[in-house]
């Protein structure tokens, strides 16, 4: 069994009738890099930086951050890495931050690029390492939770001010490519005015589905009624993906669906162009991609995008015939 999975380790990630899929990882620390090389990805397709803070006494600087940027990006050996920006919320609070005021709904509250947009000292040190890295190699740099375009707007001011800023210093930088993490119902209405400015956008599925369903995805209670995978979800990622294809722009999901061996053709079929996965799920996820019908992987999210019940899609799963 090991050996029929790795067996696709290194060959790119291409069905049977030769539709290309960009299968990349997502990773919390450089010492998951290391050993993602072995599996035969495209590249990290999510790097959560708040690692950066876990066991810190004092925040990270733009050096420190750099050399870990760096490191990440060589071992790559060419790949591309995509750095997310720090995704940190009220309801994660770290020792080395200074503690914000109490919120009454966290999940709703100063997050993501919202904390970032008010402590842009911090914002600004995280930019700077990572334009600096990008002239090493293929650097993606990616905003999380972005619901406004005002928002974008002001994280490209503040973009171009640190570029300015380090051509002053005479300090290097390199050219990246610019995304967003589409993780709630409004960035999704509001992609016609916000995909003008971007490269690539990657769907955080996991939170799309909380802030769509207003269900809260660490209550295991509400699991069951409440899934990811449901019919709602689906047509939002649906109109991203429509959208993102319209504007010519490149469109991955980096939630937990994309994981699941059952999900990924469907994901596929419905017309992701990437795809960013847990590293212990690669081999797996590869190889049933590698051994599947594009043209199956379109009927099955037919199929799916029909559904209009969380049971329907249920038994979709269960019917698929995948390879074994
Ligand atoms: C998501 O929301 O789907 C996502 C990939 O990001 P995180 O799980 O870190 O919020
Ligand atoms: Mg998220």
């Amino acid at each position: 069994r090991r050996h029929a999975l790795s067996k696709y380790r290194d060959f790119a990630c291409e069905t049977r009738d030769h539709h290309r899929i960009q299968l990349m990882a997502n990773i919390t620390s450089i010492n998951d890099v290391a050993r993602l090389t072995q599996t035969g990805i495209d590249g990290i397709g999510l790097f959560r930086t708040e690692f950066l803070l876990m066991d810190a006494t004092r925040v990270p600087d733009e050096k420190a951050q750099f050399t870990q940027y760096y490191e990440a990006l060589h071992l790559l050996k060419g790949k591309t890495i995509t750095i997310r920006t720090l995704d940190i919320g009220a309801d994660k609070e770290f020792a080395c931050l200074p503690h914000g005021t109490h919120e009454d709904n966290p999940a709703l509250g100063m997050r993501g690029v919202r904390y970032s947009l008010q402590h842009k000292g911090l914002l600004r040190s995280q930019l700077r390492a990572v334009l600096r890295v990008a002239e090493f190699g293929k650097v993606r740099l990616m905003f999380p939770m972005v619901t406004q375009p005002e928002e974008l707007d002001e994280l490209l001011t503040e973009l171009i001010l640190c570029k300015q800023q380090l051509q002053l210093e005479g300090k290097k930088f390199g050219e990246l490519q610019l995304g967003i993490v589409v993780e709630t119902p409004a960035a999704v209405l509001n992609l016609p005015s916000m995909l003008g400015k971007l490269d690539f956008i990657s769907i955080g599925s996991n939170d799309l589905a909380q802030y769509t369903l207003a269900a809260d995805r660490t209550n295991l209670g509400l699991a069951a009624n409440y899934p990811a995978f449901c019919p709602a979800v689906l047509q939002l990622i649906n109109m991203t993906i429509q959208a993102a294809k319209h504007a010519g722009v490149s469109c991955s999901l980096c939630g937990e669906m994309a994981s699941d061996r059952r999900i990924a053709p469907i994901l596929v079929g419905m017309g992701l162009d990437e795809l960013s996965i847990n590293p212990a799920a690669v081999p797996e996820v590869k190889a049933l991609l590698c051994e599947g019908n594009y043209q199956e992987f379109c009927d099955l999210a037919r199929q799916a995008l029909a559904c209009s019940r969380i049971n329907e899609l249920e038994s979709l799963l269960v019917s698929c015939k995948l390879p074994s």
